[in-house]
């Protein structure tokens, strides 16, 4: 590794001799990510031929323009940016990977095009020749959605294909503080475009922000197919973590979420409990499960450690009382879940993080009758060891990847066998829309979600 690395400081130091670079204006597509100088200094001798730089041409062609930028690929920013250097040359710098999730997120080609173009607005509107304080810069940020608009019509797009990437991503609620407009005021620039592309008039809409917008959350009920959308699901992502409450007031309850590339999955249920909290911190948080327990008669239904927190839900089910213990262990507790099946309690969740595992139990009881648990640790995704117990009219429980390995929890119900239940699991290595809308229009439901080793697993449910 340290090889490597002085290897690329004498490149660095070799192919740019003479010149002090200097970062002049940055312009991010959404809040937050800095391209580095490093980056940028490694990577703008080799791009050539990449699909952005297709796509550039594609925009500057509308304009009747001639490919003047540096296109520039940075892994790791998680944003697109339109850069100036003190070089004199107009960048614009993207993360692959970024465009690449916008992209499968909106189910839409289009999204990366109207993201570089909403960058080469910026530099074709003069903003990347000043430094300016947030207000101005929600102003430009306005301006150059606007011509993305303008262009994408231009190109053939739809409406709503050149609104998909804003769709798809995340932004402030309020955006007094910060250097991107709210996402309303940005939909809407990018349709004022798009209509005087179109030479349709823009009538002026009022720019109060309804009372659904109070959310920081972009939802996935982004057009997969015409006519299908989701029944029981609601799906929402966000670089920070999104908040529930607009989910929760139309019927949602969270039940699972995922944490990746700095960026969140969070998956509400329709029907799912009754009343419910959320918890995020940096220790375990045991003080809040003990309050919890009390209210409500919450329990458990969630526990993950994500970006160095535990992330915490808890819910309560109308008149069912259930008894829960946690453990926490350094080691995984194999001594623990023994003793506590012997004590009738049966592993329902379980999370790892920060060289700390915890298990959460729950006693068997009128309402969930375990009468048998299994559990193992796979370095493979163990999809024979699942068919196996399925044969058996077990079912997964808990399939998580934990500590570098899949948990697999698979238990025997009382209630549960293959005529009255059923069970269904989906491993992709791309975001699982697709599977959980097909799953979700056959009237099944979320019951675990996974990221690990590469892949998506979920888990769906449905009792006959
Ligand atoms: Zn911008």
């Amino acid at each position: 590794m340290k090889k490597v690395l002085l290897f690329l400081l004498l490149f660095i130091s070799l192919s740019l001799p003479a010149q002090n670079l200097e970062t002049k204006f940055v312009c991010t597509y959404g809040e937050g990510g800095t391209p580095d100088l490093l980056c940028m200094q490694m990577q703008r001798s080799f791009s050539s031929g990449e699909d952005a730089n297709e796509a550039t041409k594609k925009i500057l062609r509308v304009l009747g323009l001639a490919p003047n930028f540096i296109m520039v690929p940075c892994p790791n920013i998680a944003n697109c940016a339109a850069v100036t250097l003190n070089d004199g040359f107009r960048y614009i710098v993207y993360d692959r990977e970024f465009m690449q999730k916008i992209s499968n997120a909106a189910s839409n080609d289009w999204t990366s095009i109207s993201i570089l173009a909403h960058e080469i607005g910026h530099h074709l509107q003069g903003h990347t020749l000043r430094r300016t304080g947030n207000e101005e810069s929600r102003k430009m940020e306005l301006e150059a959605d606007r011509f993305s608009g303008f262009v994408l019509q231009k190109l053939g797009a739809k409406l709503t294909d050149a609104q998909a990437a804003m769709n798809a991503i995340g932004h402030p609620e309020d955006d007094s503080y910060s250097s991107h407009p709210a996402k309303f005021k940005r939909l809407n620039a990018i349709k004022e475009g798009w209509n005087d592309a179109a030479g349709i008039t823009n009538t002026p809409t009022t720019t109060t922000p309804e009372t659904t917008t109070k959310i920081e959350v972009s939802k996935l009920d982004v057009e997969i197919s015409d006519a299908t959308s989701l029944n029981f699901h609601d799906v929402i992502q966000s670089d920070n973590f999104p908040m529930l409450g607009d989910s929760w007031n139309a019927g949602y309850n969270y039940k699972a979420a995922v944490y990746d590339y700095n960026h969140w999955y969070v998956f509400m249920q329709k029907d799912f409990g009754a009343w419910q909290a959320y918890r995020r911190r940096d220790n375990f948080p045991k003080d809040e499960i003990k309050e919890l327990w009390n209210k409500n008669n919450s329990i458990i239904t969630s526990l993950d450690y994500y970006n160095d927190e535990w992330s915490l839900v808890m819910t309560s089910f109308d008149n069912k009382f259930i008894k829960q213990r946690w453990s926490t262990n350094g080691q995984f507790p194999e001594e623990k879940i023994k003793e506590s099946w012997k004590e009738g309690y049966y592993i329902t969740e379980a999370a790892y993080g920060n060289g700390l595992w915890a298990i959460v139990f729950n006693k068997t009881n009128n309402y969930e009758k375990f009468t048998n648990q299994y559990y193992g640790r796979y370095d493979e995704f163990p999809k024979e060891k699942i068919k196996e117990y399925w044969d058996k009219n077990w079912f997964i429980t808990t399939l998580k990847y934990l500590d570098g390995k899949w948990l697999l929890v698979m238990t025997e119900y009382a209630d549960r066998n293959a005529s009255n239940y059923m069970q269904r699991w989906n491993k992709t290595t791309e975001f699982p829309m697709d599977k959980l809308l097909k799953n979700d229009n056959e009237g099944l439901k979320l019951q675990s979600v996974t990221y690990g080793d590469g892949f998506w697993v979920t888990v769906m449910e449905r009792w006959r």
